[in-house]
């Protein structure tokens, strides 16, 4: 599938760029992508064994995902405060380059999938995702930007704390809302054309 492909490039231009550049921007942005990675392989093995994987387990494995992710992403913030009181060098130029990549990458995994978006629940969603992922891979190159003009590598720090919030917030969100559907399974419109209801 093009979209764990391009997905694949995100995350291995990151994860080198931010560990390469002592970027923790690059590297939350990531790891993000990183967990994005599993989540679109369960979504590919799903519409290849069709009926061998059922939508309940999908939504198993994707919340067992974003648990990972909080479990990773928590020590990762930790390391980033402490860094506040001890900044080290940051290669501003880096996040620059690797986040437009990410960026880019993210808004391809984005148009891959809008088509089939359209007749299933599941698709739209990581469709949906990727497209948020978008501007949040711009945020290292914010920070890369503020970086290389003020010489201060107090802005990589800032722009990872950011970037950790959002990735906490929003799986947190996801996690919530995968309970509820795992509890009442009535309530999931994963694989059913609910777009006609609602039309
Ligand atoms: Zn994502």
């Amino acid at each position: 599938m093009r979209a764990l492909q391009l997905n694949t490039v995100v995350l291995v231009v990151e994860i080198i760029g931010g560990i390469g550049a002592n970027s923790f921007s690059l590297i939350m942005d990531g790891i993000h992508n990183v967990s994005d990675e599993v989540a679109l392989v369960f979504l590919v093995l799903a519409y290849t064994f069709r009926a061998g994987l059922s939508g309940k387990l999908l939504r198993s494995a994707n919340l067992f995902n974003s648990i990972g992710l909080l479990v990773i992403c928590a020590p990762l913030v930790w390391r980033v405060v402490e860094r506040l009181s001890h900044p080290i060098e940051v290669l501003g130029v880096v996040p620059i380059v690797a986040g437009l990549i990410g960026a880019i990458g993210n808004w391809g995994v984005a148009r891959v999938l809008r088509e089939s978006s359209k007749e299933d629940a599941a698709i739209r969603l990581a469709y949906v995702h990727n497209l948020g992922d978008t501007l949040v891979s711009l945020i290292p190159v914010a920070a890369g930007v503020l970086v290389f003009t003020s010489g201060s590598s107090i802005f990589d720090s800032l722009f990872a704390l950011l970037i950790g919030a959002v990735i906490i917030i929003t799986t947190l969100r996801a996690v919530i809302g995968s309970h509820r559907e795992l509890l009442w399974p009535e309530n999931v419109s994963c694989g059913h054309p609910r777009s006609e209801q609602s039309l």
